[in-house]
């Protein structure tokens, strides 16, 4: 502890955040909102990390919370930064590819302020965390450059194991990176014509850049991991056939339900689920052609969450005319990052706080004309303690529109393969898995948004891993 007291260098070098680009720059294209870390700032970033020592204080758990229990993959954090401190970029980019399947993507999406950086011991203190996303994504992006890659088990000799994992998104990539680095051999069917899942076809290229995720998906391949895209496993025969020939499998299908609003007229022209236009908008960074369903739109998005935050900001890039977000409580209740609602303030998205929809209006077609709504406010605390949500009567108002996207929300699906192929879920339709996310098929994995509902690729991440480490001990091998 000696060393932490001495080194008080968060004290007197300020946090620094990625550098932003201008707004009205940045909201006429789909390229990355933040510039990444320099040399210079991450080497100085790094400097504020005081090196809690976390493998001696290991059991405190409960008590005090670090970077590396705020993270779900329990990543390494503090010795990277170390490394980083010593410009000993190979050896940190050694330990940051250790745990974390794929550092740079989970870098730029992770919701760092409630995760590792939330557990950071000096976010408690005035200063503020260590940038440890920001120095992540600078590391990795650094060792690429000086033609380092990560390992997928080139080196490692071949074992006669099999593993099939159907979705190619964070939970399935990780299981793959891991299972590939042990020298298995992997199996990948995906259903999209290309693979990662919400990374590539959700999270739009401004967060997220396509081409730092397919970069991934190219080394796995080079690697040997067959990739069968646009490959639908929908039936009992398709899974049977799996389990005869691999030795287990891993499912990873995400959760691909978006919720309705349950309000009269939702289903007319004009009103899009929240996934329609992020898939729209992703295809154009790798179509030629590409033409706006927004454009000169009058655009209303209902909910609070990060995909409504992703949305505004993509109908605004879309070209739409007019750009709002309708949210039921205030802007302090948002569930979504605070970050991305003053990035969509930036851009120009106007919000309507205290607002809930009550009906879509349309014109004889069935087009979309507005929005009926109603005012509402905050009341008592629930048991939960979050203040309930109280309608204002007679508070009826109209906001007009031409397009309505419903950001509300995901849920699972069960699939009809699941009950011939052994698989319990919950009432939801989540699977049921136990702490190696097995589930009741001895022989079936499973993980990511398919078990825990809508979450976060760092969740997935997490379990995709967990996953491969428990076929690796049915298998009898370790990494
Ligand atoms: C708009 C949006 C923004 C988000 N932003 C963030 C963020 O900023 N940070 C963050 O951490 N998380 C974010 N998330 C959540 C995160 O993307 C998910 O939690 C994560 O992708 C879940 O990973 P997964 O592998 O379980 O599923 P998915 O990413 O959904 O991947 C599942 C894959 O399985 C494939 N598949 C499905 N069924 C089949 C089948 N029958 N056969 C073959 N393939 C199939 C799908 O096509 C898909 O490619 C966001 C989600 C959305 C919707």
């Amino acid at each position: 502890m000696t060393e932490i007291v001495k080194k008080k260098q968060y004290l007197k070098i300020k946090k620094e955040t990625p550098r932003k680009r201008e707004a009205n720059k940045r909201k006429v294209d789909f390229q990355p909102t933040y510039y990444l870390f320099s040399k210079d700032e991450a080497d100085t970033q790094s400097l504020r990390c005081i090196k809690c020592p976390i493998d001696l204080i290991k059991g405190m758990e409960s008590e005090f919370s670090f970077c590396r229990t705020g993270c779900p993959l329990e990543n390494k954090i503090p010795i990277w930064i170390e490394h980083v401190r010593n410009g000993d970029i190979k050896s940190a980019f050694e330990a940051s590819n250790e745990i974390s399947p794929f550092p740079e993507i989970l870098g730029m999406v992770c919701p760092h302020d409630v995760l590792c950086q939330g557990g950071c011991t000096i976010a408690k203190t005035e200063s503020g965390s260590v940038t440890i996303g920001a120095i992540e994504v600078y590391l990795n992006e650094q060792a690429f450059k000086m033609g380092l890659k990560p390992d997928y088990g080139e080196k490692r000799e071949k074992v006669s194991k099999r593993v099939a994992i159907i979705g190619s998104g964070p939970a399935g990539m990780s299981c793959a990176t891991f299972l590939l680095r042990a020298g298995i051999e992997v199996d990948m069917f995906e259903k999209s014509d290309r693979p990662g899942g919400l990374l590539t076809y959700g999270i739009p290229n401004f967060k997220i850049k396509k081409d730092v995720i397919l970069r991934r998906f190219a080394w796995m391949q080079e690697a040997g991991m067959n990739l069968h895209l646009n490959t639908d496993i929908k039936d009992s025969a398709q899974i049977k056939a799996m389990l005869d020939e691999y030795d287990t499998v891993f499912v990873g299908l995400g959760a691909p339900s978006s919720r309705g609003a349950r309000m009269e007229n939702e289903h007319s022209h004009g009103v899009y689920h929240v996934m329609d236009i992020l898939k729209h908008a992703q295809k154009r960074v790798f179509e030629d052609f590409y033409e706006s369903i927004l454009e000169d739109k009058n655009v209303i998005v209902i909910g609070g969450g990060d995909s409504a935050m992703d949305a505004v900001r993509t109908a605004v890039r879309m070209k739409a005319k007019s750009v709002r977000c309708a949210y039921r409580r205030d802007q302090k209740n948002m569930p979504g990052s605070q970050k991305e609602v003053v990035n969509a303030k930036e851009e120009g998205v106007i919000f309507e706080f205290y607002t809930a929809p009550k009906k879509v209006i349309i014109d004889k077609g069935r087009h979309v004309q507005g929005l009926l709504c109603q005012k509402t406010k905050l009341g008592d605390p629930d048991d939960s303690g979050r203040r309930r949500l109280e309608i204002i009567e007679g508070s009826d108002f109209e906001l007009e529109c031409d397009v309505l996207i419903l950001a509300l929300g995901f849920d699972n699906v069960e699939f009809p393969w699941y009950d011939d192929a052994e698989i319990n879920t919950a009432k939801w339709g989540d699977i049921i898995v136990d702490e190696e996310k097995r589930t009741s098929n001895k022989r079936i994995f499973a993980g990511g948004d398919a078990v825990r509902g809508a979450d976060l690729a760092v969740t997935a991440a997490a379990d995709g891993r967990r996953a491969a480490l428990a076929m690796l001990k049915d298998f009898g091998l370790t990494l």
